[in-house]
């Protein structure tokens, strides 16, 4: 057997995917003109698959202040936040998130995938354990399985299921981290959060929230989902990223447990990796004030959004339970699903084709999601060109 033998059926679904003439995923921004239209195989389309909810990646604001920061510090800090990686715009950055969500102390990433690395792989280990909705994000689960602790699934936005396990685990009497999303990014649903707060004080376990996509989308100041269901003061950690509604990328831990810091000594993927280059630093502390200043973005995205499922599933798509920024249509069968996809995008529209195992149910998807920059003649327009393929629904 050689080295890549076990990679033969990705092949051979690579390979009927190209038969059928369509595109097998590594698509190709030839150009990318806004932050709602791109050009894709010489094809304009309006952007309809990103995670840039309310448009920033394009905020003359934020470029502005990337392009500053590169002038003032260089394109890359070239080392660890622990050596010579900790600018004093990340520190601003670190007191501008505390100062955001109320909250003691923040730690900035280099990524949101690593701030779940970290934060999983550090604060609980051996003989400690981890409950995590079965639905979790892959960071989460490879944070998982880089610390020691013993991981626990429960069934996804299911308190009852969670409240058996939490039952079960009473008498180990050791520390319980419970872990959720605000917003599961691939349906779009949220988690029943003020039960699991609940559930959590109950049993006396920790709770980590990943609001990677409710961060900018959810409450009345956009800090997620936690703000929105009046449950902060239960959350101990809040993860996030910024590569979403801040439009750069990076990712964060903020909490009001003062020892948060010491992960700066212990947690591996904040030590051995290179710190966020001075223009993502810089962009991302001007998204934040914008996120703060501006919630009118917030209610443009929520009321395109609303505006589109109520046309999708006019069309007969299956959709995730609720509107919001994320409209998932499910699939029973790949190829139709791929047939659909490439069937937008020579409409004009792009979204995202998730297929297992990123799907939740091992269906094939296909995830709009919109921005607070898309207009209402872009957003007919997207919900045109689903109406045209409505009998793959
Ligand atoms: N958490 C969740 C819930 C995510 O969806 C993602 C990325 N899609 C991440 C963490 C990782 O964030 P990043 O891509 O910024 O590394």
């Amino acid at each position: 057997m050689k080295i890549f033998d076990k990679f033969q059926p990705l092949a051979e679904t690579r390979q009927r995917m190209s038969e059928t003439g369509g595109t097998f995923f590594n698509i190709v921004m030839d150009e990318v003109l806004s932050a709602t239209e791109a050009v894709i195989n010489g094809r304009r389309v309006i952007l309809a698959g990103s995670n840039n909810y309310l448009g920033l990646s394009f905020n003359q604001e934020c470029i502005q202040a990337a392009c500053q920061a590169t002038r003032e510090a260089g394109t890359g800090t070239t080392g660890s936040r622990m050596a010579n990686g900790t600018l004093a715009g990340h520190l601003a950055l670190e007191k501008e998130l505390s100062d955001f969500f109320g909250r003691r102390g923040t730690i900035v990433f280099s990524t949101g995938y690593i701030a779940n690395l970290a934060m999983l792989s550090t604060i609980v280990g051996q003989g400690e354990v981890i409950l995590l909705d079965a639905d979790c994000h892959a960071s989460i689960y490879d944070g998982c399985r880089l610390g020691a602790a013993e991981v626990i699934r429960f069934r996804h936005n299911d308190p009852e299921d969670l409240e058996k396990r939490l039952k079960r685990l009473e008498k180990r009497r050791t520390n319980v981290l419970i872990v959720v999303e605000g917003l599961y990014s691939m349906m779009g649903d949220q988690a029943p959060l003020a039960e699991i707060a609940g559930l959590k004080s109950q049993y006396g376990a920790y709770l980590l929230v990943d609001e990677a996509h409710s961060l900018g989308v959810l409450g009345a100041n956009g800090r997620g989902l936690a703000e929105a269901s009046g449950v902060e003061e239960s959350v101990d950690f809040v993860v996030g990223t910024f590569s979403k509604s801040l439009g750069t990328i990076g990712g964060f831990c903020t909490s009001n447990h003062p020892e948060l810091d010491l992960l700066r000594y212990a947690s591996r993927p904040y030590v051995f990796t290179a710190s966020s280059a001075p223009s993502i630093i810089a962009s991302t502390r001007t998204a934040l004030g914008i996120i703060r200043s501006h919630p009118e973005l917030r209610r443009r995205l929520w009321d395109g959004a609303n505006h589109l499922y109520q046309r999708l599933k006019t069309s007969g798509f299956r959709l995730g339970p609720e509107p919001g920024p994320v409209i998932a249509a499910r699939f029973d069968d790949v190829d139709r699903a791929f047939a659909a996809w490439n069937g937008l995008l020579e409409g004009g529209v792009y979204v995202n084709m998730v297929l297992p195992p990123a799907t939740p149910d091992g269906g094939a998807l296909l995830r709009c999601s919109l921005n607070a920059e898309h207009t209402r003649s872009q957003i007919d327009r997207i919900g045109d060109a689903y109406s045209a393929l409505k009998h793959y629904a």
